[in-house]
């Protein structure tokens, strides 16, 4: 391929909507463009990478020996509807009406539509296990598109979802899928961690994602070096040490804070650590309020606290709400005298000497016993895991880290069988609803992941298994036919190998040149210029390496070679 015949629109300047790099360098290098808020164009360079991303998930999904499916992206709401789940992801649907007035939504992901097969046309333990999988477009409205095709509303997924006769069986679909998905992390040239991870509206146990650690992703993750234990923030525990307050038998006396509705002001007024605080939050849990109580230094885990709650639609109250149901403005809020539900974390058991809001304007009470002086209706643990929290399994202090989601696996258990009717007969002719499990990758974020942990100031470094091409040559001399007789026949030799090049041919400097190679990322430059092939030699320099000298003559053989060793030391035999 000639740059010349190509389309690869690079540009100079950072793009001022792109908040991080990875985006920037994919704008830069000509890779995608938007078209609007979260939808992206492949251009061809993008694409090549993009249709390798797919290529390594396929090799890897069928040889777990799961089989390729393609489903419809528009579906019926109906199904939604009847599997209980429209409701619970409206918010990311995009919703659209046939000539018929039939209500049709996009598909944000394929439980239904693949439940639905299976229910149809499997009907004996027989037929399974199975494992269906796809490539295929979604489409979701998301809250806050952004960082180009790590957030977008149209992205390509890989799903795919097992069926199983029970749990166990389904345990192994499970343990199949994961190291399917080690292997195809792996081959990309990403380094992933498998996190403990949330359910979420999908449903189900249990769950890993699989993350690619980077200062800018959306994601939290704690992580114990000591016991190996990781997970999602939003899932994450910690050990609850007891509390050791001093003793204080006092009874609870009002104080005047004048003005001081946060934990800080107060904390500084009444010199007194802000661990010593009850945080008193009012919630609405479907629309019915409730008292949140947490330690005054600690941040809600609001995915827990629905679970605590066992509520679909989690939201804080307003203003107007919190001064109803407590009598004072925000600020001011504590648990004693309420007469709404009181739910505290864990760590406040037992606390005593504390400190909280009277429920009264520029008023706070001290000396609170919590269970002495309110009614607390449970306790559970509901606080955001935090840097040195000690870990649930060792007791070591847990450190934070961020992360891209690039996968995800679900057991998923027999939610949709059984809201859809996906059953099968076992070998005693008795019914059952098939054990499911879900497994989704996002494909263009993986692409994406890969350049946000493979870049240096000049550009991308591609992982050779998913560059656009494996070798640039840069020609010095264009126009001058026995320069490109050398490069063309390089080219053909290469080629012949199974080995994609790219000429840049463009009649521009070479310092333009070879700038734009760094921006492009392609593993492997050859510069190929008169000045060297008077010496008999050409130029070889790996992305980001120091430049060697190669004899013309074994210019074909090193720059194969060289092919090769990158690709074996990613390290995953294909
Ligand atoms: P997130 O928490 O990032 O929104 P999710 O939990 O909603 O992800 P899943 O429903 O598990 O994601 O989707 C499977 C995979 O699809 C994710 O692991 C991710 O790689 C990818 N993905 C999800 N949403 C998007 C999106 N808006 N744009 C691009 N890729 C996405
Ligand atoms: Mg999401």
């Amino acid at each position: 391929m000639r740059w010349s015949d190509y389309f690869i629109p690079t540009m100079k300047e950072t793009p001022q909507d792109a908040e991080i790099i990875s985006h920037q360098l994919m704008l830069r290098a000509g890779l995608i463009r938007k078209l609007s808020s979260g939808l992206y164009s492949y251009l061809p360079l993008g694409l090549r990478s993009l249709k390798k991303v797919e290529q390594i998930i396929r090799e890897e999904m069928n040889r777990a020996g799961a089989l390729e499916v393609l489903m419809p992206a528009m579906q019926p709401r109906e199904l939604w509807e009847r599997s209980g789940r429209y409701e619970k992801m409206v918010d990311v649907m995009f919703n659209l009406k046939d000539k018929n007035k039939r209500d049709m939504v996009l598909g944000p992901t394929h439980e239904e539509v693949i439940t639905e097969i299976a229910g149809r046309d499997i009907h004996s333990y027989r037929q399974l296990p199975i494992n269906f999988y796809q490539i295929q477009t979604k489409f979701r409205d998301e809250i806050r598109p952004r960082f180009g095709l790590m957030r977008a509303r149209e992205f390509i997924m890989k799903d795919a979802y097992s069926f199983d006769v029970s749990w166990e069986a389904a345990d192994g679909s499970y343990q199949a899928m994961y190291d399917a998905y080690e292997r195809i992390f792996k081959r990309c040239g990403l380094t992933v961690m498998a996190v403990e991870a949330d359910s979420g509206a999908i449903g189900g146990s249990q769950s890993h994602e699989f993350m690619v650690l980077a200062e800018a992703g959306e994601d939290g993750i704690v992580i114990c070096e000591e016991s190996g234990y990781a997970a999602n923030l939003e899932r994450a525990e910690a050990r609850i040490p007891p509390r050791n307050d001093p003793a204080d038998s006092m009874a609870a006396e009002e104080v005047e804070t004048p003005g001081m509705g946060t934990i800080k002001a107060v904390s500084k007024f009444l010199e007194q650590d802000p661990e010593r605080f009850i945080k008193t939050l009012i919630y609405l849990a479907d629309g019915q309020a409730v008292a949140v109580l947490l330690p005054g230094d600690r941040d809600v885990n609001e995915v827990k606290l629905a679970k605590v709650l066992a509520c679909t639609k989690l939201e804080m109250a307003g203003a107007e709400k919190v001064e109803e149901v407590t009598g004072a403005p925000p600020g001011f809020a504590g648990p004693v005298g309420l007469s709404i539900d009181v739910v505290a974390d864990l760590r406040l058991k037992d606390i005593q000497g504390a400190i909280t809001g009277a429920n009264v304007r520029d008023r706070h009470l001290r000396h609170v016993h919590l269970e002495r002086d309110a009614t607390v209706k449970s306790f559970a643990d509901f606080c955001l895991v935090r840097s040195g929290d000690p870990c649930p399994r060792s007791g070591h202090a847990m450190i934070e880290k961020r992360g891209v989601e690039v996968g995800h696996v679900f057991k998923l258990g027999s939610v949709y069988s059984e809201a859809l009717n996906a059953t099968f007969v076992d070998e005693a002719g008795d019914q059952h609803p098939m054990v499911m499990g879900c497994y989704g990758i996002g494909v263009g974020r993986t692409m994406q992941a890969a350049i946000e942990q493979c870049h240096d100031k000049d550009g991308i470094r591609w992982p050779i298994s998913i560059a656009p091409f494996h070798v640039e040559i840069v020609t010095l001399d264009t126009t001058d036919e026995a320069c490109m007789e050398v490069v063309n026949n390089l080219f053909s030799g290469l080629e012949a190998k199974g080995v994609e090049v790219i000429i840049d041919d463009r009649e521009e400097r070479p310092g333009f040149k070879f700038k734009d190679a760094d921006l492009v990322g392609i593993p492997l430059r050859v510069t190929i210029g008169n000045k060297g092939l008077a010496k008999g030699q050409i130029e070889l320099k790996v992305r980001g390496g120091d430049t060697v000298f190669v004899p013309l003559d074994e210019a074909l053989s090193t720059v194969a070679a060289k092919v090769s060793e990158l690709q074996e030391a990613i390290g995953v035999e294909c």
